[in-house]
């Protein structure tokens, strides 16, 4: 097999509804979620998981997507030495994503059963690890696309397995104090910084979700790009791992909770 993920050449929008960016490594950038409207959803690269997760229907209502000030990432101004790690986890969408560690990966115990379960393998490996391959010219367009989403997949897969390591859980630390993964809309609970999971380990079975730590319960993402991401890559456990590792970090229940009432009167049981 022979891809080629870099080719030269730079589009700005492609006949297949994509649009190409480049950025300062001379790589090209297939990401229609790049750009700064909705016109692309359904074209984007995360947007293909749509159809096999459970939240297809979630509305692409431009009003929720508020985080306009990651757009200005697309620019590639970050300069040559971006490691690929570091382009991904800045695409709009991929904010809750940390930087997993080189070292990480280049242990190959950490990545034990992951080569059956991405195709290409070893080229998303490379690209992942920013390894120039000697076949990188012999890629095809179609072959190139192929690779970039395979190293998706294995970076989210490396991801949340990083992620419940003390390293990585401290990366998300930083990630929750800076608010990287919203807040809980719950009224009562006060804009409580939220953290992000996935309803199954199973990759494509379901979209990431936000916790609330305090109402102790799952939300959609405010953003459509982020409600795009895959919740396997995440996992079931690191939200309450985190919390055990960190217990000061976990928030009083909430003390208020919304009573409704009729003409100011609180309902009845019977009546509710
Ligand atoms: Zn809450």
């Amino acid at each position: 097999m022979f891809m080629n993920r870099r080719s030269k050449e730079q589009r700005t929008s492609g006949d297949d509804g994509f649009t190409v960016f480049q950025n300062g490594n001379g790589r090209n950038i297939e990401r229609s979620s790049l750009l700064p409207s909705s016109s692309a959803t359904p074209a984007s690269a995360a947007g293909r998981f749509r159809g096999a997760m459970d939240n297809s229907a979630y509305p692409d209502d431009d009003d929720f997507d508020t985080d306009s000030e990651e757009e200005s990432d697309v620019s590639g101004s970050a300069g040559d030495d971006t490691s690929w790690i570091s382009w991904f986890c800045r695409l709009r969408g991929n904010e809750f994503f940390c930087e997993v560690d080189n070292e990480y990966i280049h242990d190959e115990f950490n990545l034990s059963g992951l080569s059956s379960q991405v195709p290409y393998y070893d080229y998303a490996l490379d690209l992942i690890m920013d390894v120039e391959s000697p076949n990188d010219d012999l890629f095809s367009e179609e072959q190139n696309e192929m690779v970039e989403s395979a190293a998706e997949m294995l970076y989210g897969l490396i991801h949340v397995r990083y992620i419940l390591t003390s390293k990585g859980m401290n990366a998300m630390l930083e990630k929750s104090k800076n608010v990287d993964f919203g807040r809980c809309p719950r009224m009562y609970c006060s804009g409580q910084p939220c953290l992000p999971m996935g309803q199954s380990d199973v990759s494509r079975t379901s979209t990431v979700k936000i916790y609330c730590p305090k109402c102790e319960d799952i939300y959609y993402p405010r953003s459509k790009y982020q409600g795009n991401i895959d919740g396997a890559y995440f996992g079931t456990t690191f939200p309450h791992l985190f919390l055990m590792t960190y217990p000061q970090v976990k928030p009083a229940k909430p003390t208020q909770s919304y009573v409704p009432r009729i003409f100011g009167f609180k309902l009845h049981k019977s009546a509710m």
